[in-house]
């Protein structure tokens, strides 16, 4: 393995490259999220600096923490909330995000519509499925899903643009990869975010549209 960050982030994307082509699907159909939650800005700023600009989040308080300054420094800057959001963190979250992965039930649902129309700003939205169904995970559960991205266009009036799910671990990912795939046709959604450091290469034949990888980029969490 490379030993900086910058040199695992060219790997990582020649690896979603030849995993483009494998999967016969175009160079570019894949967007690299660069999962930094954990890291200091002076550990991001070099990956900014090699032309990443998209990143996940899973904290907005840690993202509030060193976004703005990094956003100040570079142009462009696409900023992903991939962890649960809390209805308390609402505002914050939509004046601060891009894209929010995580809307998950009604609550939230309604908290984000209440928001976007007050600040007069539009993260793009995803809807994450609990996919294997594992209580303790956040999530809209699998059954429930495709019924849920309606009620959000339906009754919140919210555009939901993807689907994002987490397979269980210790478990081949590929079925529930197939399986979001599916459950996006049910309910007419394009993106799928899917795929981490583990299994980002096996989510692309599944149709992934970004793959969201942390410790392979930035290293280990500790
Ligand atoms: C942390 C995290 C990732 C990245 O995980 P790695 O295994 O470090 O690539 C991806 N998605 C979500 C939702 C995460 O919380």
């Amino acid at each position: 393995m490379s030993d900086t960050a910058v040199d695992r982030l060219r790997d990582i994307r020649a690896r979603i490259r030849a995993a483009e082509g494998d999967a016969d699907r175009p160079a570019g159909s894949v967007e690299l999220v660069a999962v930094s939650k954990t890291f200091d800005a002076h550990e991001i700023r070099p990956v900014l600096e090699a032309g990443q600009r998209i990143f996940g989040e899973n904290r907005v308080q840690e993202a509030a923490g060193k976004w703005p300054e990094l956003r100040a420094e570079f142009a462009g800057v696409e900023l992903h909330l991939i962890g649960p959001l809390q209805s308390n963190k609402t505002a914050e979250a939509v004046a601060l995000f891009d894209v929010i992965e995580t809307v998950d039930r009604d609550k939230i649902a309604r908290e984000i519509a209440k928001e976007m129309a007050r600040q007069n700003r539009r993260p793009r939205l995803y809807v994450q499925v609990d996919i294997g169904e594992e209580a303790q995970k956040a999530g809209i559960p699998l059954r429930e899903a495709a019924a849920f991205v309606a009620r959000c266009r339906e009754e919140h009036g919210l555009a939901i643009e993807g689907l994002m799910c987490i397979p269980p671990v210790g478990e081949h990912p590929g079925p529930y990869f197939a399986l979001l795939g599916k459950i996006a046709g049910e309910a007419g959604v394009e993106k799928l975010s899917m795929g981490m450091s583990g299994d980002f290469e096996r989510a692309i034949p599944f149709g992934a549209t970004s793959v969201r990888v942390g410790s392979a980029i930035f290293g280990s969490r500790g």
